[in-house]
């Protein structure tokens, strides 16, 4: 038993609702299948949990780290020497409000859920999700986008959890951007409220096969990956374009390959390391910078040490 696991016992084990265990291998919660060990894993059951939670980050000074589908995350093949939070119990509600066209969702649940509720009920506007992995929460977190649409042009509110406690945000207030969320440094979503239309089942169901059909003629849904991995430049030069012209398809480091479908995805064709990512991605950055002068930021997150040694 790691210290730090057994000073957080102490703290947290009497008064939280949800678990807590060390050493979590992190790479059954990723997209890419891989991530190292986080050094404490809990499962937060209420939002009581997560004050808990962050409470004691705060006290003890360790980095945490939310989690959710884990679809846009890198993690170092090292792990993550802090606490990593998964949400549960409490935040994998949702509910539908017919006559406001509003569906309610905890922060924990996929956008396939939330796809599914709003086509049950004849609800229209986030079709373009079709085949987005992504839970709620972390869907805000980066302001998720397709089709020239994005979750956070159908928030109506959303209830937010920091060490402070609870705050609820009215759409009006927030700022987001292209993959940029409206959240500030800490804040954890427990709750959003959509707002969407009432329309026809039929139509609903038909768009959201549209743009799932057309997803899977250009992204390579059959191997691990974590979406996108850079950002467009600018909405007329896409990244894809950039890294194909620089002759990068198919280049493989390990089990790690950038996609031959498409050039913005790495994909794990099995036993790929974190590290051979992480080298495919810095070679894509500096081959599209020697040439084109464009210095492409990653949309994926980068969680931990990727130093060598
Ligand atoms: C096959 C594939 C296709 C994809 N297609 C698209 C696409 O078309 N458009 C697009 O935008 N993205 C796409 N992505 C990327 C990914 O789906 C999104 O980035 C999504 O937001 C990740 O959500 P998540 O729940 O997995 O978050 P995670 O990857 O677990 O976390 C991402 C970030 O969100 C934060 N976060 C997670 N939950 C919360 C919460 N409750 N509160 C606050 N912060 C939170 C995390 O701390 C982290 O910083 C794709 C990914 C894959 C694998």
């Amino acid at each position: 038993m790691n210290n730090m696991f057994k000073e957080a016992c102490e703290y947290l084990k009497p008064k939280l609702e949800g678990s807590l265990v060390e050493n979590e291998e992190l790479k059954k919660y990723t997209t890419l299948r891989v991530g190292g060990p986080a050094a404490l894993f809990a499962q937060a059951k209420t939002l009581n949990d997560i004050k808990l939670l962050l409470g004691f980050a705060h006290e003890k000074d360790l980095n945490y780290l939310l989690i959710g589908r884990g679809a846009n995350l890198l993690i170092s093949d090292k792990g993550f020497e802090g606490l990593v939070i998964r949400l549960g119990q409490d935040f994998n509600r949702i509910s539908v409000n017919i006559k406001n066209a509003t569906i309610s969702a905890g922060g924990a649940i996929t956008l396939a859920i939330l796809l599914k509720d709003a086509q049950k009920y004849s609800l229209e506007g986030l079709e373009f999700v079709a085949g987005i992995p992504a839970t709620v929460g972390g869907a805000i977190a980066s302001n998720v986008g397709a089709f020239g649409k994005s979750v956070c042009q159908f928030i109506a509110e959303i209830k937010v959890v920091d060490e402070n406690g609870l705050k609820v945000y009215k759409a009006n207030t927030l700022e987001y951007g292209y993959r940029k969320g409206p959240l500030k440094e800490g804040e954890i979503v427990a709750e959003a409220v959509f707002q969407l239309k009432v329309g026809e089942k039929g139509i609903i169901k038909g768009r959201a096969e549209r743009f799932f059909k057309k997803r899977k003629q250009t992204q390579p849904l059959s191997y691990a990956n974590a979406g996108s991995v850079f950002k467009n430049p600018s909405t007329k030069i896409s990244a894809a374009e950039l890294i194909e012209k620089c002759g990068l398809k198919g280049l493989t480091e390990g089990d790690a390959m950038i996609s031959d479908v498409h050039a913005n995805f790495i994909i794990n064709k099995g036993r790929a390391k974190a590290a051979d990512i992480y080298i495919l991605l810095d070679v894509a950055r500096k081959k599209v910078k020697e040439k084109y002068d464009i210095l492409l930021e990653p949309e994926i997150k980068t969680i931990g040490n990727f130093d060598e040694g």
